[in-house]
């Protein structure tokens, strides 16, 4: 959204994939349409104690299958989404299904749902909140909003307003992707996160022992730490990769090591059969 801005800001670190504006106009249309037929679902990625391997919630991640050009990225079609100003009903849309959905679960596992910058400069957003809580039931404590630092980079004040209503109901925010955006502490200070999410490229990184990721990750987790925020580990694949994160002291894990994101029936069956797993992998 910075470029879009101009003044000078980069956003080099950004994962964004740049597509041309035809594709872009072609994936506006179908992602409407998508919309309105009900061809979006939602998958739930385990996140797990770093310690004891126990599951303590998931992360909610959309999924976009389209009938002819098969699945598309939410990499690809979220930016298109938010340029197009269809990320507020597609956003609520998963947040509704994952507070719902996390009603199947035991009490104690939580349900984490991203939401884009462009969610929360509008504060319609807590009304949402608020609906999407009542509707299903779900106490605010089990619900987790992940957001980026991408979310501190635009003028005005309504996004820290949200942040902080969003905190004064009760719910857990997490500061996802930490290191790749524009890393600015001041904000970490001006509101109160529950646990910084490390990328996996700094997980990558460092479990092979690259200095300067070994030295990123251990101030993260110090800094944190300080800030009495958890840390997640992102994208751990590798047995390698988890002992690394442990060693280094991050308190919960994500990744294909310990659960691939998968559908809401599935990760139902996992209670089910143990009764209250205490490992997914
Ligand atoms: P994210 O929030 O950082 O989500 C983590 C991404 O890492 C997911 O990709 C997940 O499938 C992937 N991942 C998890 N474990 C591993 C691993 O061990 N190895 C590797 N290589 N990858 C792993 P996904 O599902 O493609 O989502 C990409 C991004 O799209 C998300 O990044 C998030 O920023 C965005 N996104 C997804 N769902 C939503 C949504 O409902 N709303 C919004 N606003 N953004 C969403
Ligand atoms: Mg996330
Ligand atoms: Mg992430
Ligand atoms: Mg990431």
């Amino acid at each position: 959204r910075a470029k879009d801005e101009g003044g000078g800001i980069h956003c080099q670190y950004e994962p964004k994939l740049h597509i041309h504006a035809e594709e872009r106009r072609t994936l506006e249309i179908a992602l409407r349409e998508a919309l309105e037929k009900d061809q979006l679902h939602v998958v739930y990625q385990p996140v797990v104690n770093a310690r004891t391997g126990a599951c303590e919630g998931f992360e909610t991640l959309v999924r976009w299958t389209h009938p002819e050009m098969g699945a598309i990225s939410p990499a690809k079609f979220i930016p298109v989404a938010e340029d197009a100003r269809l990320i507020a009903p597609i956003g609520e849309w998963v947040l509704r299904t994952a507070c719902q959905e996390a009603m199947h679960w035991p009490s104690d596992i939580r349900v984490a749902v991203n939401v884009s910058a462009e969610q929360l400069h509008n504060h319609q957003f807590v009304a949402c909140v608020i609906s999407a809580l009542a509707q299903s039931g779900l106490p605010a404590h089990r619900l987790e909003l992940e957001v980026t630092e991408s979310v501190f980079m635009r003028e005005g004040t309504v996004a820290t307003q949200v942040l902080d209503q969003l905190l004064g109901l009760g719910i857990r925010l997490s500061l996802d992707d930490f290191g790749t955006g524009y890393s600015s502490l001041g904000y970490l200070s001006r509101t109160k996160f529950t646990t910084i999410k490390i990328d996996r490229s700094f997980v990558v990184n460092a479990a092979k022992n690259v200095p300067e990721a070994l030295a990123i990750v251990r101030a993260v987790v110090a800094l944190a730490d300080s800030l009495g925020m958890a840390t997640t580990a992102e994208g751990v694949e590798t047995e390698a990769e988890v002992d690394m994160v442990n060693a280094l002291g991050c308190t919960k894990i994500q990744g294909y090591f310990f659960g691939r994101p998968m559908p809401a029936e599935e990760a139902r069956q996992l209670f089910r059969r143990t009764g209250g797993i205490s490992a997914v992998a």
